[in-house]
């Protein structure tokens, strides 16, 4: 088994999900892409910016990262589905665009170690005991000479609503099993805040992951139903498989059902015309 993070963290929330990803499960709904749009666009910059620019101390003028950029996004919403006119679609594509363009101005400015890192890493670390292998790719690894940073880029807008540390637990891990040593620090950087923010690791708290992992890991490989644990949270809302999941459908008629009878306890029972 290839164990990635989000392969991890998707059979947390949901195995049925994890199922149906793995195996590519058909679906009637087309996944609107439009969410991943700006972390994939500037994350491509940044990429190009700290693999080969930076190396070569190249600064590039607004002028020419518009270009580049420009050409990166026509070849994005090529390949891409966007429905822009589906109601969370708060910008525009051209609007989109600026935006990105502006962050990655700001985020130039605001660091000046992108010559000390590298992009896009990625790892596979293969395990002896169970034949299985842990992957990941991390956005940066930055090499300040003395010390070793991990920095995962994030895109989101609301900055510790969509916190995920154990994400950073799982790349601290895979550095640990590669160099026999953790990275001094970890951190989220926040593309459209300039910040970066870290998260504490040390060896108690990784090994303390790895268990958990280990625990996982052995639960998908037994696994041999995947039931799904609907909510009425993100996950479903967002699962391509919602609208052929029986699980997702009994929920949501019990909630339903919930809501009408707390409406009637307030109303005791009685029809209330609302008409003006
Ligand atoms: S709709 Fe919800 S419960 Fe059903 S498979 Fe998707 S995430 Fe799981």
């Amino acid at each position: 088994m290839r164990l990635s993070y989000s392969n991890y963290r998707t059979y947390l929330n949901c195995p049925r999900l994890y199922y149906n990803q793995v195996n590519k499960v058909p679906s009637d709904v087309k996944d609107s892409e439009y969410h991943s749009l700006y972390g994939r666009l500037i994350e491509s910059f940044f990429e190009k910016h700290v693999n080969c620019y930076s190396k070569r101390d190249e600064l590039i003028p607004e002028s020419q990262i518009r270009e580049i950029m420009r050409r990166e996004w026509d070849y994005m919403l090529d390949n891409a589905y966007v429905d822009w006119s589906e109601p969370w679609v708060k910008l525009g594509s051209n609007e989109l665009f600026e935006q990105v363009i502006e962050d990655i101005l700001k985020n130039l400015e605001a660091f000046d170690f992108w010559n000390q890192c590298t992009s896009e890493v990625s790892y596979k670390i293969d395990l002896k005991k169970s034949g299985d292998s842990l992957t990941g790719r991390m956005d940066f690894i930055r090499n300040t000479g003395s010390s070793i940073e991990i920095l995962d880029g994030k895109g989101t807008t609301k900055m510790d609503k969509n916190v995920d540390i154990e994400q950073l637990y799982f790349y601290a891990l895979l550095y640990l099993l590669r160099h026999g040593k953790l990275p001094n620090k970890v951190g989220f950087l926040y593309y459209r805040y300039q910040l970066i923010k870290y998260v504490d690791i040390n060896l108690d708290i990784i090994t303390k992951f790895k268990n958990k992992l280990a625990i996982v890991k052995r639960a998908i490989s037994q696994d041999k139903v995947f039931t799904p644990k609907p909510m009425l949270s993100k996950h479903c809302k967002w699962c391509k498989w919602r609208f052929q999941c029986d699980a997702f459908s009994a929920k949501k008629e019990v909630y339903a059902s919930r809501k009408k009878n707390k409406i009637n306890e307030k109303t005791d029972g009685q029809v209330i015309d609302l008409s003006i």
